[in-house]
């Protein structure tokens, strides 16, 4: 079996069960293992401390996933992996037709997003052992889960990992009709093949129902709206009227799609095709007033080198949303970087409401939906945060 050997010093967290080793950790590799290999992880004094998908192409040179030197990532240790994944959805998103299935290192298997639409699959495999495990892990899903597709979606994550772009169908057909899945008891069309992540933001599925029942009798504004889905339960909870602003036409026509679905009236709703940050501007100037505004944008910091722009960008809209907000009315604001931590993303928060000159309460915070769990040892997971403020 192939090895890396460590630094002195550098094996804490493979030990603390830390997935991740990135190239500085990293004394010398033993055996020329291939991209998507599995290695044995040593400490400099030789000490078996795990088992990793190597990726010499990668940042992260190692992705570890086993701490058990006497099991081995057999074609059987997969399948039960797979399995394990699938059943704790059981308990986290019973019954659900849209969710997901496997979050990647949180599962213990590095590298694949697998999502369920009612019996579709979509997968996303963003690292090179992820890659190498494909073909297997097609093969078990058809077994575990029957699924009548299996779609395979690209991630620009793929290219930080050396892998080509790809898009396709892995298994069986996904049929030309429009896919419409049920989410709290809600109708949505959902584009497994050209949406964006794997055609809908699980993620939000929890926070979508949870922040309906503040929407009764409100004025909303559902701003990076892609397809809708906030303002259909927000309508559904009784929201006066909302309008979903994105910046994308083909996101715009889903949502009005969806609204329809869901039969509410078209003089309860509206779909605004514009940048964000000049709309906002534009409405500020008007003197547009709102008393629920939702925010939930891309991930603006990608990297560490942006991550100062990014801060700019979560306070501009911020303070431009504190500024339409009535006096009672709510934020919803998210942040989907994982290089924003909730804490950064509350002091962006204060220096927004000081410059807006509005005092604002958390009277709520946000989390990914449970079937996007966060290890205890990988706290990176941990991505999508928000808070519920009250402006007065
Ligand atoms: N809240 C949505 C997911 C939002 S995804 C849900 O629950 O499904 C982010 C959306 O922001 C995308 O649809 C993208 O088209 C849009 N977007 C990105 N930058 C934008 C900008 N500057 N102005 C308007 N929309 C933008």
């Amino acid at each position: 079996m192939p090895a890396i050997f460590l630094k002195p010093g550098k094996d804490k967290p493979v030990r603390q069960r830390h997935p991740w080793i990135f190239s500085g950790a990293i004394a010398r590799v033993e055996g020329a293992p291939r991209a998507g290999a599995i290695v044995d992880v040593r400490a400099h004094d030789g000490r078996w401390l795990a088992r990793a998908e190597y990726n010499p192409r990668s940042q992260i040179l190692a992705r570890a996933f086993c701490w058990d030197k006497n099991t081995q990532a057999d074609d059987a240790f997969w399948r039960e992996r797979l399995a394990a994944a699938i059943a704790r959805r059981d308990a986290f998103a019973p019954g659900a037709e849209a969710r997901r299935l496997v979050f990647a290192e949180s599962d213990g298997l590095p590298g694949l997003i697998l999502d369920q639409y009612r019996d579709h699959l979509a997968a996303q495999f963003l690292t090179a052992g992820a890659e190498a495990r494909k073909a297997m892990t097609v093969r078990h899903l058809i077994d575990l889960l029957a699924p009548v597709s299996i779609i395979e979606r690209d991630d620009s994550m793929r290219r930080k990992e050396g892998l080509p772009s790809t898009d396709g169908t892995l298994y069986g057909h996904l049929p030309d009709d429009p896919l419409i899945i049920v989410e709290h008891g809600l109708r949505f069309r959902v584009d497994l093949r050209s949406g964006q992540k794997t055609g809908f933001y699980l993620d939000q599925a929890a926070n979508r129902a949870a922040l309906a029942p503040f929407s009764a009798g409100r004025e909303v504004l559902n701003a990076f709206s892609y397809t809708g889905a906030f303002a259909v339960h927000a309508l559904a909870a009784g929201a006066s009227h909302v309008i979903n602003l994105d910046a994308s036409a083909e996101a715009l026509a889903l949502a009005e799609a969806n609204l329809r679905l869901n039969g509410f009236s078209p003089e309860r709703w509206e779909t605004i095709q514009a940048d964000v940050f000049s709309q906002l501007r534009l409405w500020r100037d008007e003197g547009r007033r709102f008393d629920l505004i939702i925010l939930d944008p891309p991930k603006f910091a990608t990297s560490r080198r942006t991550l100062s722009r990014a801060a700019r960008g979560y306070k501009d809209i911020n303070w431009l949303a504190m500024r339409l907000l009535r006096p009672g009315g709510l934020l919803a604001t998210f942040s989907c970087s994982g290089l924003v931590s909730r804490d950064l993303f509350q002091k962006i928060l204060f220096g927004a409401a000081l410059d807006a000159g509005r005092d604002a309460r958390i009277v709520g915070h946000f989390f990914q939906s449970p079937d996007h769990p966060v290890l205890l040892t990988f706290p990176e997971a941990a991505y999508l945060k928000g808070f519920l403020l009250h402006l007065v």
